[in-house]
């Protein structure tokens, strides 16, 4: 029977997880609880989760309890624009996910990043579908090297791979580093990423009239990735949509 490279390369990948399945069985992405279906959250940890899906203010994604009417948008959207044009996300950032995320961030617990990304991938798909061009929140390289890996960059690169659109990874520099967002208050936080982030010069060129789609692990008030759109129009984007795995929802749409 001849069969063709890509069905044989199907079959092989099949094979292999198959394999890997018997020996390592499918667990829960945040209690390890063994599952049928892998990629997955188990019976108990699946209902404990809060999604984000509409009604959502149109540009920020903050989730509104009743249906307004499309393209409503939040009091903090209106008051002041973002600079990004569309954030989305997958989950609210509380109790419930926060141990799944910061396992993610700062455990090296990197093979949820595939799964992650596929939610994503499905939460952000109207973004995804109009970018040219996906890229990480940029870690600074003393970061990166202590954590030794970004955990943005992986989302992006398992987006980009799912999806077929192009990732640029050092699309964005952080020029300097900078304390934790962690702890800090609205304010202090636009000033610690006020003007850190530059694009890239050698990546200017594929960024001119581009839109650009950001990934990040958590929205929490939207400064950093407000400081990273600015870069991106500044360096020749034409457009810059956020797609966070996480987001922080409070009571009152006080941040960005
Ligand atoms: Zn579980
Ligand atoms: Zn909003």
């Amino acid at each position: 029977m001849l069969m063709s490279l890509s069905a044989t390369t199907r079959l092989l990948t099949q094979l292999k997880k198959t394999t890997l399945d018997v020996i390592f069985p499918p667990g829960c992405v945040r209690c390890a609880e063994p599952i049928d279906t892998p990629d997955n959250l188990c019976a108990r940890c699946w209902p404990e989760m809060t999604y984000i899906s509409a009604p959502f203010c149109d540009i920020c994604g903050f989730p509104f309890e009743y249906d307004a009417g499309d393209g409503f948008v939040c009091a903090t959207c209106l008051r002041q624009l973002p600079v990004f044009a569309r954030a989305r996300a997958v989950l609210k950032y509380d109790d419930a996910s926060r141990d799944m995320i910061l396992g993610y961030k700062h455990s090296d617990q990197t093979n949820r990043a595939p799964t992650f990304a596929s939610w994503m991938s499905r939460a952000g798909a109207d973004l995804i579908n109009d970018c040219d061009v996906i890229c990480p929140v940029p870690l600074h390289h003393k970061r990166l090297i202590k954590r030794r890996f970004n955990q943005s960059a992986l989302l992006a690169g398992e987006i980009a791979k799912l999806t077929d659109k192009p990732v640029i990874h050092d699309l964005i520099t952080r020029k300097r580093p900078t304390i934790s967002q962690g702890g800090l208050s609205a304010k202090a936080r636009l000033r610690n990423v006020r003007g850190v982030f530059e694009v890239t010069q050698t990546r200017e060129d594929p960024l001119n009239g581009a839109k650009v789609l950001l990934i990040d692990d958590v929205l929490t008030t939207g400064a950093t990735v407000n400081a990273c759109s600015m870069s991106l129009l500044k360096g020749g984007a034409t457009k810059v949509d956020v797609l966070t795995f996480s987001r922080v929802v409070r009571a009152s749409n006080t941040a960005i």
